[in-house]
């Protein structure tokens, strides 16, 4: 007895082990009190049993597979509902169950202890599925062996621990012998359990098993695990047992139940490991959700070469093509296809290893497309010719990809337009339309020999940067703000904090589902992977390129083109993308457009934006800031000379030169906006100038040291001069807080002449577009309004320029006059402000700085990413977040939502004409979008790239309120 069921630790007597693993053998002792050890270990439990084990619990905290379905992935985790859900659709898929992710947070509550009944529960289930399978857990005769899986409600690829080959040990593994006649393999399971076990559960170093089963294929003479003899394998095992003993301090655990125990505390256990938090918080996953555990019978793909297994997609997770993308491995078990330790082949060859079950995948692979009405992303494995489904959920999948799926699908009827611009994801839109590799760069490239390797286009997208070796050192440099494309042999999930900084990845070995690729997919990094091509060295920090004399160090620029899996030394040019050659997403945000209520408006400063925006769909500009126009250089002077300008006449003459240049500005953005085909030109915003006016100016340290320097050598009396005179006129016009100090409307009512000149070049402009006949729009909008005074005095400059250039060229211009709302005061007072104008704008960057007084400039770096970060207090475990999100990225609903939605209330009650938009940054985040649709703008404005990710928030935004209100 005590040598089948033996026990953990050396100290604890066997009754307690059997007592702790298996409370319901004590329990059913105390029952039948003359029963033996054989007896029980043969007692039938049913259905009845677990939900008798359930009763006695506070809550169920385990799942038959059977009784699980694919609604249930917040408490079976995304993997469990899976399973649950193919299993009750008839797929093959081997018997299990699954405890809930429930058990995992009430395991943390209880200061890492499993739940009252959890354990209880699962034995019960357990019997069940030795029931389902005809095997006994732990049994010499016909063994089961389980693998524990991890799986949270989202998946998070690689992020956390499987263990195979649970229930493994110097008994069972003689009748795995017994049962299939394979010594070989039956110790080759029993080693990959050790291995996986130790690392896993026991917390021990890889490298040690690695260096022993490198030295025994050495000492065989072979190439891979698999041809390592069995007689080898089972010195290997003792070995490898040592090895664990050595590390952890213990002896391995040989009680089937002290493993299954010990591998579910460690699955709840991976939930807090630094990489699964690192991946949670990029991908802004909640920490709290909790991973559930599957615990599931095994089935072997490492039993001959009419055994396999493999990983595949129902479509083409890079291009979005109608067909079967992935890989496999015959003989081979679990995680060598994405460890990416052998090359696999491409998933269309088993159509010639095995006719058979590649035809029944393909009906699947069907089956479950049809039924989840997305792509999957599917494993499996063949046992002997008979196929398995492991595991199914919807694809990660690239930009190109994303889009184009959701447009096939609706020809294709499985979803609706509205399914599809519902599901489409923003991110994603956002990609589509950044810069790609100028085909002719490459070319040239090409040609000088710069063209090093072409591995797998595993994620497409162009990145250029310095390469480097190590996740550490990627990630220090990419936090420094340098641009780095990370090189690795293979990654695996300890690199994922320097993925997450990189440009870009690229691998030597490993398929396009390797880590790496499904990683990058799932950033939007670009990725080439298995790029044999080149011999990486991780200790050199370089590769060398296969065939040739060149070398690529650390440091060294490098581009890869995930959309080809092209690698480049050097750095090359990007281009934008073509818009009108994105067929698919101009479909989707057309229909998006037909159920969005909000306008999308464009922040643009230029005439090149302005029509990008339109291409873009745009349907009117929200900002044009004129300051910009300022800066440029011939310009500066003239402004720099406005701005020092001692008396009104010398100002005026400064003024009356800008005037032209401002005049041409505003035609040429006009005439953008005017649809060429109707002659119907969009609104346009233009705001007044805004900075503080020494943005315009010298740098005030500058020209201390300049000044100091020529005091110093003494050589130029002239210069000197000349400088010290501008440093006292700088000096004179410094401010302690630029921010609140003279700037905005401010400077119009201190310098009138710049509002003047700015409406008359303003109106100017529009006259002569509109003699050409087109019909323009020009808003006039004034910015940093606090008091209505502010607004009024500013309408009265501008009624009188209007007057005035009306009787000049007998021609009226119509223009609107607005306001941007972006002051606290400004929005708590609408109603005053309002009669005065007859458009609003929320500059939400400005009231967000001032609700909250924060500093923009400041604060991102000294304080505001910590809080969003979280901030490490003594003596608390994780991180004390204060905000949940950078306020600059998305509105803060509650404070500065608070002040927008009154001043709409206000606003519109004081005059029911005003027209509402905002135009921050705010207005190309889906969040904030929502929020603005919600309180009943008419328009967001965005900078042009961000107007399709709008269009597509709005309409989602309309979608998803409108039912929310049903
Ligand atoms: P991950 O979430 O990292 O993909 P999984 O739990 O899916 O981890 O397990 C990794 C691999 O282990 C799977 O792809 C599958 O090939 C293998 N595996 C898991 N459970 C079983 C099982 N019951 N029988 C055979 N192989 C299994
Ligand atoms: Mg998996
Ligand atoms: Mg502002």
């Amino acid at each position: 007895m005590a040598e089948a069921l033996p026990a953990g630790k050396g100290s604890r007597s066997t009754a307690n082990t059997i007592c702790r693993y298996r409370p319901w053998f004590c329990i059913v002792v105390a029952a039948l009190a003359s029963a033996t050890w054989e007896d029980i270990l043969t007692q039938q439990i049913t259905h009845s049993e677990l939900e008798k084990a359930v009763q006695q619990s506070p809550r169920k905290w385990v799942y038959l597979f059977s009784e699980g379905n694919a609604k249930m992935r917040d408490l079976l985790g995304g993997k469990g509902a899976g399973v649950a859900e193919m299993t009750n659709a008839g797929l093959p898929v081997p018997p299990g169950f699954t405890i809930t992710t429930e058990a995992c947070n009430a395991y943390y509550e209880a200061g890492k202890r499993f739940p009252q009944g959890m354990w209880e529960q699962t034995l019960a289930a357990l019997k069940i599925v030795e029931q389902q399978t005809g095997k006994g857990f732990g049994k010499r005769d016909n063994p089961l062996l389980v693998s524990v899986r991890s799986g949270a409600k989202f998946s998070m690829p690689g992020m956390m621990d499987t263990v195979l080959n649970l229930g493994i040990n110097d008994e069972t593994v003689k009748g795995l012998v017994a049962l299939t006649g394979d010594e070989r393999f039956a110790y080759d399971a029993y080693r990959r359990f050790i291995q996986m076990f130790s690392k896993i559960v026991l917390d021990t170093d890889p490298k040690d098993f690695e260096q022993v089963l490198d030295h025994y294929k050495e000492h065989a003479g072979v190439k891979t695990d698999a041809e390592i003899p069995a007689a080898e394998l089972k010195k290997l095992v003792v070995e490898f047992k040592q090895i664990a003993e050595r590390q952890s301090g213990e002896p391995f655990p040989t009680d089937v139940y002290q493993q299954l125990h010990k591998a579910i505390e460690a699955v709840f256990s991976s939930w807090n490991n630094k990489r699964a938090i690192d991946y949670r918080n990029f991908n802004k996953i909640d920490h709290k959700l909790g991973t559930a555990v599957n615990v599931q019978s095994m089935v072997f793909g490492n039993m001959g070469n009419d055994s396999g297994t493999g990983v595949a997609f129902t479509r083409d997770p890079g291009t979005g093509e109608k067909q079967l993308y992935g890989e496999y491995l015959l003989n081979a078990q679990g995680e060598d296809v994405v460890a990416g330790i052998r090359t696999p082949s491409k998933i269309s060859r088993l159509q010639e290893d095995l006719p058979q079950v590649y035809q029944q995948f393909q009906q699947i692979a069907h089956r479950l497309e049809q039924h989840y009405r997305d792509m999957q992303d599917l494993e499996f494995t063949v046992e002997k010719g008979r196929l398995y489904m492991l595991q199914t959920r919807s694809g990660k999948r690239s930009a190109q990809a994303g889009i184009k799926v959701l447009v096939d699908m609706v020809a294709e009827g499985l979803i609706t337009e509205q399914e599809a611009v519902k599901r489409a994801d923003t991110t994603q839109v956002y990609q589509l339309l950044l810069p790609r590799f100028d085909e002719n760069e490459k070319k040239l490239a090409a040609s000088e020999g710069r063209l090093l390797a072409k591995g797998l286009n595993a994620s497409p997208g162009a990145a250029s940067g310095k390469a480097v070796f190590d996740a550490d050192r990627a990630e220090e440099m990419g936090k420094a703000g340098i641009p780095v494309v990370l090189v690795r042999p293979e990654t695996s999930p300890d690199d994922v904090h320097g993925m997450l900084v990189a440009r870009g990845i690229l691998t030597a070995r490993g398929g396009a589902t390797s880590h790496a690729a499904v990683v990058a997919r799932g950033l939007g990094l670009p990725c080439v992977a298995g790029c044999e091509g080149i011999r990486v060295s991780e200790a050199e920090h370089l590769f060398r390129v296969v065939g040739s004399d060149f070398v690529l160090r650390e440091g060294d620029d490098i581009s890869i083109d995930g959309a080809t899996g092209e690698v480049f030394a050097g750095i090359i040019k990007t281009v934008e993308a073509d818009y009108e050659k994105e067929t698919e997403l101009k479909k989707l945000l057309g229909w998006a457009d037909q159920h969005r209520r909000l306008g999308v408006w464009a922040n643009a400063d230029y005439p090149r934006d302005a029509k990008r925006a339109v291409t873009f769909g745009a349907e009117g500009i929200g900002l044009c800031r004129t300051e910009h126009m300022f800066m440029e250089q011939e310009r500066l002077p003239i402004v720099q000379k406005m701005i020092l300008a001692k008396s009104q006449e010398e100002r005026q003459e400064a003024l009356d030169q800008l005037l032209p240049f401002q005049r041409s500005d505003f035609k040429g953005i006009f005439e953008a906006m005017v649809n060429p085909k109707t002659g119907e030109g969009y609104p346009v915003v233009i705001r007044l100038i805004d900075p503080p006016l020494h943005e315009f100016l010298p740098s005030y340290e500058e020209l201390l040291v300049d000044v100091t320097r020529l005091e110093t050598s003494g050589e130029n009396a002239e210069e000197l001069q000349e400088k010290r005179k501008l440093l006292d006129e700088v000096g004179s016009m410094r401010e302690m807080n630029p921010m609140l100090g003279l700037r905005g409307c401010r400077l119009g009512l201190l310098f009138p002449e710049i509002n003047i000149m700015q409406t008359r070049a303003i109106l100017e402009a529009a006259l002569e577009v509109a003699k050409e006949g087109k019909k323009i729009h020009p808003k006039i909008m004034i910015p940093l309004v606090g008091h209505v005074n502010e607004l009024k005095e500013v309408r009265r400059q501008l009624e009188a320029v209007a007057k005035e250039i009306t009787s000049e060229g007998n021609a009226e211009v119509a223009y609107k006059f607005g306001t941007m709302i972006e002051l606290p005061r400004a929005a708590l007072t609408a109603d005053q402000i309002a009669p005065v104008a007859e458009f609003f704008s929320f500059g939400t960057n400005d009231l967000t700085q001032t609700t909250f007084g924060f500093s923009r400039d400041d604060a991102e770096g000294k304080f505001l990413l910590k809080y969003v970060d979280g901030l490490t207090e003594p003596g608390i475990e994780g991180k004390v977040k204060i905000l949940p999100v950078n306020p600059f990225q998305t509105l803060d609903r509650d404070g500065v939502g608070q002040l927008v939605r009154m001043a709409v209330e206000k606003g519109r009650q004081a005059n029911p004409h005003l027209e509402l938009g905002i135009c921050g940054e705010h207005g190309g985040d889906p969040d904030s979008v929502e929020f603005f649709h919600m309180v009943g703008l008419d328009y967001v404005s965005c900078s042009p790239y961000r107007v399709p990710v709008a269009r597509l928030a709005a309409a989602q935004a309309a979608l998803t309120t409108s039912e929310r209100d049903k």
